[in-house]
């Protein structure tokens, strides 16, 4: 007996089909295609009101429970239902973010799926594609260079340099980077102050990319983006500092969306990667306004569960961009039901308990609360949930059962789905499951009025999706919300930075928290992207390396082929 095939050998195993054919098969034009290699292109703006006239795609976004740190699959399941749908004759498109490098180097995991359900080339997608990520990276870090040069020749706008957000990007884990003093040096090596490093998924320029409507739309957000305060406490923008031009120039072909392909030869659509916790944690608009004339069915993954990536989903990225979304599926799996039993701690890079793995319906039932959670969660927003089981070899039947009874007692429609074994044949039953809940009437609620007030949204977010009691604030954070209630960014939607592994703020809390208040520490804008969010909870926005980090067993073999990337 040999083992199974590994996730990269089925990749480079699979034959792709020159891009323009996958284009075509979208019934996007020739003229709409620019093509980067063989396999991906970039997509032409033109394209979006060049297929405004044909028939507007089925929007259905792909979420989950909240997950183990592993992730429960859902760019897996993505993929697979993209797939599953094609197999029952619908036509599909999905929409999904780029990796981060950093990542990849630091937790070794697939991020273009896994097994029969991936987007390939994967090297491609999950190393450079075609330089977005740079584009950012240099269109930020200009930016803060001219922030730096601006304090050097005589700081006439009177930033304060104690009062600077500002901070730069770089695509790499690198801990020492978080916080170091720029400026040492001798006078004309620049003014020395506190700065630090983020990555580049979390740089406001990310949301930016993802956030845009349009080119022109781009070019005023990245204007309005608040680099720091005057020592009378004013923001200073990116427009004040005459920045905005030459970082819209950068940042120019990479609003195009970049096409590829799933095993199955399904068009994919790839583009930005905005952090989940303090950003959005969805792909771009531009690519889904694309995608929502190019099919019969737009998939679209949201990060982390449905109280984190879907909410912010629906409540901001599904306003922005006026697309009004039709179901959601919910992945679930055995093993983060059985951890939020409450009996299990599963930890990034470690192999699960291996009592977890054993025939335990009792456990899956003990943490059914959290499926149950996140169903209602989908359906306040006024669409259909669509459960999906999604299979790994270690599952017992007797174990979907429970889900399965779960599921449906709750008015869901639910599937077992085999896709990372079986391909799109292993997600038709979830393929019908989908069709069937976009054919259902409903009618898209977002949890607040954007007229509401910065405090009685954030609010309406941790009472009605999260179920907290209420919202505690810091004095600061409290004195924050008023002052940008005068700045005018009462009219932003929120986003609440908070744990993905807990529907609450405390990440050792499982299931679904009751008899607990938010606390919100800090508040801040993103006055450029549009939104404010509040902290609650420890954010890393620069991420560390574990002592054997992915990058060290990553290499090229003697025919210049890459090993170890999974
Ligand atoms: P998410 O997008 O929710 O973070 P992924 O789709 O990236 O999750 O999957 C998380 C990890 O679990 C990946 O390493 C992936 O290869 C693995 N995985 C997902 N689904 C399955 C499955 N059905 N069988 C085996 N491994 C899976
Ligand atoms: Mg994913």
């Amino acid at each position: 007996t040999t083992s199974p095939p590994s996730d990269l050998e089925i990749a480079r195993a699979a034959t792709l089909l020159p891009i323009a054919e996958v284009a075509e098969a979208a019934g996007l034009r020739p003229e709409h295609i620019e093509p980067h290699g063989r396999h991906v292109a970039k997509i032409e703006l033109a394209a979006i009101d060049d297929l405004a006239d044909r028939p507007r795609a089925k929007y259905v976004v792909i979420t989950a429970i909240t997950p183990t740190p592993l992730g429960e699959g859902k760019t897996t399941t993505s993929v697979g239902l993209a797939q599953g749908l094609q197999h029952i004759g619908k036509r599909s498109i999905l929409a999904i973010r780029q990796p981060s490098m950093g990542p990849t180097f630091g937790i070794k995991g697939g991020a273009a799926g896994a097994g029969r359900s991936q987007v390939v080339p994967m090297e491609t997608l999950n190393l450079h594609l075609t330089g977005d990520f740079h584009a950012v990276t240099a269109a930020h870090n200009m930016l803060a260079a001219i922030v730096d040069n601006h304090l050097h020749h005589g700081n006439q706008l009177g930033l304060d340099p104690r009062n600077i957000a500002w901070r730069r990007v770089l695509d790499v884990n690198d801990r020492s980077l978080r916080n170091i003093v720029v400026g040492l040096g001798a006078r004309v090596d620049g003014v020395p102050r506190q700065a630090g490093f983020d990555i580049t998924a979390a740089s406001e320029v990310m949301v930016i990319l993802a956030l845009s409507t349009s080119l022109r739309d781009m070019r005023a957000r990245l204007g309005r983006i608040v680099v720091g305060y005057t020592y009378a406490g004013e923001p200073v923008t990116a427009e004040d500092l005459h920045a905005a031009g030459a970082m819209a120039v950068i940042m120019k072909e990479a609003l195009k969306p970049n096409l590829m392909q799933t095993i199955e030869h399904g068009p994919v659509l790839i583009h930005a990667g905005p952090f989940g916790n303090i950003a959005t944690g969805n792909s771009s608009i531009v690519a889904d306004r694309v995608g929502i004339h190019a099919a019969d069915y737009l998939l679209t993954e949201a990060g982390f569960g449905s109280d984190m990536g879907a909410e912010r989903f629906f409540n901001v990225k599904c306003r922005v961009a006026g697309l009004q979304p039709d179901a959601a599926v919910l992945v679930v799996t055995v093993r983060a039901l059985k951890t939020h039993s409450g009996r299990y701690r599963v930890v990034a890079g470690k192999p699960l308990p291996p009592e977890m793995i054993e025939e335990n319906p009792d456990d899956v039932r003990a943490g059914l609360a959290n499926l149950v959670k996140h169903i209602e969660i989908v359906r306040s927003f006024g669409v259909s949930p669509v459960v999906a089981i999604n299979r790994f070899p270690t599952d017992f039947d007797s174990e979907h059962d429970v889900i399965r009874a779960a599921a449906e007692a709750a008015g869901a429609r639910v599937a077992v789905a085999t896709h990372v074994v079986d391909g799109g044949a292993g997600a038709a039953d979830l393929a019908e499951a989908v069709v069937a809940a976009c054919a259902e009437e409903h009618e898209f609620t977002p949890t607040y009025p954007m007229d509401a007030c910065l405090t009685d949204k954030i609010e309406a977010v941790a009472t009605k999706v999260y179920g907290a009691d209420g919202v505690d604030y810091t004095p600061a954070a409290a004195r924050d919300l008023a002052r940008f209630e005068e700045l005018g960014y009462g009219a932003f939607p929120v986003v609440i930075a908070k744990t993905h592994l807990s529907i609450s703020s405390d990440p050792t809390l499982r299931g679904a928290p009751t008899g607990w208040r938010l606390p919100v520490r800090e508040v801040r804008a993103a006055a450029g992207a549009g939104y404010v969010y509040a902290i609650a909870g420890d954010m890393r926005t620069m991420p560390g390396l574990s002592s054997a980090p992915a990058a060290m067993s990553i290499d090229l073999d003697d025919d210049g082929e890459i090993v170890g990337l999974f």
